[in-house]
């Protein structure tokens, strides 16, 4: 007996229940439908909902940024790592936002943990909807604040809590994502902002699914409920819709000067390379001058909705508000069955389980760039599935 040995036994019981992850690879480009272990398949994992990972542009983008700028950024921001390009990404996100200033991370994940450690601490609270990303969730814990859930999007018990906690703590921030990544709904915006007025909290959005996809410019989950220029954090990521790769944070610019001061997984970090932050900008621009991506984006779902409803209305599909749409399964068994099922017909629908999420269930997410036969063979092989 090593002292590792436990590490295989651990292994062996993840086995057991279904719980065992593997990756699998991508060969070539990104897109609608891709080619997963060198089988050509239908894409309905991806979150680049607009189709721009691919895009000429942000590739052009990336390509002449590393010819000017060279491959790595080579310090964090604070020493040598920062570059022009850099401030204009952070203008152009303030710019869509209509924040005063934004601050760009090397990935969502790190703008999460950054902005969370620096804004509260031992003495404070933290009030986080059950099914946050993990990212909020590992910020809060890291921050070494007091953390309370509450029930998902469940503003009446979020209220009993700031009523009862609120006054025992110095700080309090509300966290929350605005489209649940592994749901596909919205959390209540606009009371939850109504909470934090009358509370005296801070309340932190994770527009990571929203930035892009929701509002009429693409703002957001925020736009999309008139919530613009309301006092709040906003987060998201340049990962998603945006084809790239880094995070934000973006609201007033005291607070975004403070996160420079404050934010560890900014500071003692290197600066997002030269092509991630290139092809992010471009994003941005395109988000704004082509709002048909977007509308693109929406009439694919409501097409998929529309087959649904016609051909398996049985179907569970879990409430959504978003191009993600889940259907539950009874267990992870199932839904791994379900998975492979689709994934040998040429669809790519992952199984989602715990601990990612407590119910199985497969997971879809559109783009932009998906057409209507795509769409029609995905709802014929769930019809398949569901006849066997
Ligand atoms: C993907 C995601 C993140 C992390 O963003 P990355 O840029 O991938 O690190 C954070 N929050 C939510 C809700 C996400 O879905």
């Amino acid at each position: 007996m090593s002292a590792y040995t436990w590490i295989n036994e651990s292994l062996q019981t993840i086995k057991k229940a279904n719980w065992y992850r593997s990756t699998q690879t991508i060969n070539g480009g990104s897109g609608a439908v891709v080619v997963l272990e060198g089988e050509s398949c239908i894409n309905f994992a991806s979150n680049d909902y607009l189709g721009l990972a691919g895009d000429e542009r942000l590739i052009t983008a990336a390509v002449n940024a590393v010819k000017e700028f060279g491959t790595g950024s080579t310090g964090s921001r604070l020493l040598t790592g920062q570059r022009s390009l850099h401030q204009q990404l952070e203008r152009a996100i303030a710019s869509l936002k209509q924040t005063q200033d934004a601050i760009v991370f090397s990935s969502g994940y790190l703008a999460n943990i950054g902005a969370i450690t620096a804004l509260v601490g031992k003495r404070d609270l933290v009030l986080s909807d059950q099914y946050n990303h993990s990212s909020l969730k590992n910020g809060a814990i890291l921050s070494g604040a007091n953390i309370t859930e509450y029930p998902h999007c469940n503003t009446e018990v979020l209220k009993n809590q700031l009523h009862s906690q609120r006054k025992n703590y110095r700080r309090c921030l509300i966290i929350t994502d605005s489209v649940f990544s592994m749901d596909g709904d919205l959390c209540p915006l606009p009371e939850l902002l109504d909470l934090a007025e009358e509370f005296n909290c801070m309340l932190l959005v994770d527009e990571a699914h929203g930035t892009g996809v929701l509002g009429k410019n693409g703002a957001g989950c925020v736009e999309h409920f008139g919530c613009t220029g309301r006092e709040l954090i906003q987060m998201g990521t340049l990962s998603k819709a945006l084809g790239s790769l880094g995070g934000y944070i973006t609201g007033s610019a005291t607070l975004i000067d403070y996160l420079r001061n404050r934010a560890p997984s900014w500071i003692y970090t290197t600066a997002l390379s030269p092509a991630d932050t290139a092809s992010a900008l471009t994003a941005i621009e395109i988000v704004s001058s082509e709002p048909q991506r977007r509308m693109q984006l929406w009439h694919n779902v409501e097409y998929l909705r529309e087959l649904l409803q016609k051909h398996l209305p049985e179907l569970k599909i879990l409430p959504s508000s978003s191009p993600i749409l889940c259907f539950q399964l009874a267990n992870a068994a199932d839904a791994l069955k379900a998975g492979k099922r689709l994934k040998d017909a040429g669809v790519f629908a992952p199984a989602i389980r715990p601990p990612t999420v407590p119910t199985s269930r497969i997971r879809i997410t559109l783009m932009a760039t998906h057409e209507n036969v795509h769409i029609e063979k995905l709802v014929e092989v769930l019809c398949s599935l569901a006849t066997k």
